[in-house]
């Protein structure tokens, strides 16, 4: 009986371990996204220029539209939501 006390305290601690880890990473991501919102584009490489598959010619990339970079998604969560805040607000 004692060691099902100590089992059910432990299991507690744990959740409350991993809820904190996880704010911890949360609030690590979002200040990365504040600091740098843009990230390297992974079907380019950053270069923003592919080669098609067909006839290997040189064409600017789709998914970047040639700057090579994008926008975290973290980034376009921020924007969103104070978008959204700035909407509601009354001037
Ligand atoms: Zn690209």
């Amino acid at each position: 009986m004692l060691t099902l006390a100590a089992t059910a305290t432990h299991t507690g601690s744990a959740a409350g371990m991993i809820i904190l880890i996880l704010a911890v990473v949360t609030l690590g991501y979002l200040a990365a996204c504040m600091i740098r919102p843009f990230r390297r584009c992974r079907r380019c490489h950053g270069i923003g220029r592919r080669r098609s598959l067909i006839l290997r010619v040189g064409r600017t990339c789709r998914r970047c539209d040639g700057n090579g970079e994008h926008l975290r998604t973290g980034r376009v969560a921020i924007n969103y939501l104070r978008e959204l805040h700035d909407k509601g607000t009354p001037r």
